[in-house]
């Protein structure tokens, strides 16, 4: 079975049901490319790169979305 995602800054596999981290900032849940992170480091690696001013990582599970 084909991964949930890869994580946006290490490119390992996030699997379904397993736990993910995403950056509170609307841009980068928005557009094409969401960002996820398979950890609290990934997240605080992304930060730098982005320059966010109030940054907060948001934990998650992996959940296979419904077909549209
Ligand atoms: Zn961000
Ligand atoms: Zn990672």
């Amino acid at each position: 079975m084909a991964p949930f995602a890869v994580c946006s800054m290490c490119r390992k596999p996030i699997q379904l049901g397993s736990k993910y981290w995403r950056c509170s900032v609307s841009t980068c849940n928005s557009g094409r490319i969401k960002l996820m992170f398979c950890s609290v480091s990934c997240w605080d690696a992304h930060l730098p790169t982005a320059r966010h001013r109030n940054a907060s990582a948001i934990e998650e599970v992996a959940q296979a979305q419904p077909p549209k």
